[in-house]
């Protein structure tokens, strides 16, 4: 079979080694001779063209054009179910995902070429500051997490899958709007006034088109806390090269196309319900049914950058992550037990010497 295997390593043409993308700057270096090259700029016409979306259903009944489709090697974790670009000349390396050690090769998929990728703005000096700043900041954490961090630990550069869907959405609902009114109960010295909701029906249609509605094409990092890596530029989005790649990783996707929409469905829906309701407007309002249409799908295939750190405290594996974009950290964290009972019996101190004082006080 044959196989188009993604080769990220730009020789440096002074002294051969191997080149890395400059987070920040659109060039590779070398990280021995100090050699550099550009990375080739787009006119914003070109760039324009290349960002556009593709439609949604051709993707789905596998029409592609086959230049959005590339065959690539993956590796597979089988602790965490990660998929990562397979490095040949890397044997043994550890998934980045949960420090797991064991990494197999899947061999060859057929894959959506990603369309754009938001090139690393951070480096690793800055990422591993936002992480001792973020790390600093925690209360009861054990000391030897602060230790890890002091002594680290590269990071690990990230690209994560994401689906980016642009959808038209229109939608017919039917509910209640809720009016407040007052009356007052009892008489005399027992009045009191009272709240009472008056119900009435509603019903009508709200529009939205969303854009670039991010969903994660992989469930390596738990989806909340990549989530709150939000918001990122789009702005800075360029069309895909794998220049951006060298020097870092990429993680495949794992949650393909459909699925993606399901979730992305659920994100449409919280922000259509909060349309709804502005749209029934009163007090209170009850939705009893939510009938949308969705037309217009397109998507494109992103990767996003991150900086993170996996370790294992006690047996179970724990992340930071990094926004490699805008320097936002979201971290899993251990809580020192021992910590956390030294300061309950400190305040337990506290309180009994501010009785003592009290009681002193009184006399
Ligand atoms: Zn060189
Ligand atoms: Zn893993």
């Amino acid at each position: 079979m044959a196989l188009a295997q993604t080769e990220y390593r730009f020789p440096c043409a002074q002294c051969g080694a191997s080149l890395r993308f400059a987070p920040g700057q659109a060039r590779l270096s070398c990280e021995y001779c100090g050699h550099e090259q550009p990375i080739p700029q787009m006119d914003d016409e070109t760039r324009v063209t290349e960002l556009q979306s593709l439609d949604y259903h051709e993707a789905v009944a596998n029409l592609l054009p086959e230049a959005q489709i590339e065959e690539v090697r993956l590796s597979h974790c089988d602790t965490c179910g990660a998929q990562l670009e397979f490095e040949p000349n890397v044997h043994s390396s550890e998934c980045p995902f949960c420090a797991s050690p064991v990494v197999t090769d899947t061999g060859a998929n057929r894959h959506i070429k990603p369309q754009a990728i938001l090139p690393f703005r951070l480096s690793e000096a800055d990422a591993q500051a936002r992480m001792a700043a973020w790390l600093k900041g925690l209360w009861f954490a054990p000391s030897t997490l602060a230790k890890y961090a002091r002594s680290t630990g590269r990071l690990s550069g990230l690209y994560v899958p994401y689906w980016a869907f642009d959808v038209a959405t229109r939608t017919r609902y039917s509910g209640q709007r809720g009016t407040y009114y007052y009356v007052t109960t009892g008489s005399g010295k027992n009045a009191r006034r009272e709240r009472r909701t008056r119900w009435s029906s509603a019903s009508g249609r709200v529009e939205r088109q969303f854009l670039d509605l991010l969903v994660m094409a992989a469930t390596s990092l738990p989806r909340a806390s990549i989530r709150r890596l939000e918001p990122w530029t789009m702005a800075d989005l360029q069309p895909y090269s794998p220049d951006y790649l060298s020097g870092f990783r990429a993680e495949a996707y794992t949650v393909d196309l459909p699925d993606g929409f399901e979730i992305a469905k659920q994100r449409m829906d919280e922000q259509i319900r909060a349309d709804i309701r502005r749209d029934i407007g009163g007090d209170e309002q009850r939705i009893s049914s939510v009938n949308t249409n969705y037309s217009d799908e397109r998507f494109k295939h992103l990767l996003l950058p991150i900086w993170m750190a996996a370790y294992r405290y006690r047996g179970k594996s724990y992340r930071f992550i990094v926004n490699g974009q805008t320097g936002r950290v979201q971290g899993e964290r251990p809580w020192s037990w021992g910590k956390i009972a030294l300061a309950v019996l400190a305040g337990l101190v506290f309180l009994a010497m501010a009785f003592y004082i009290a009681e002193i006080g009184g006399y």
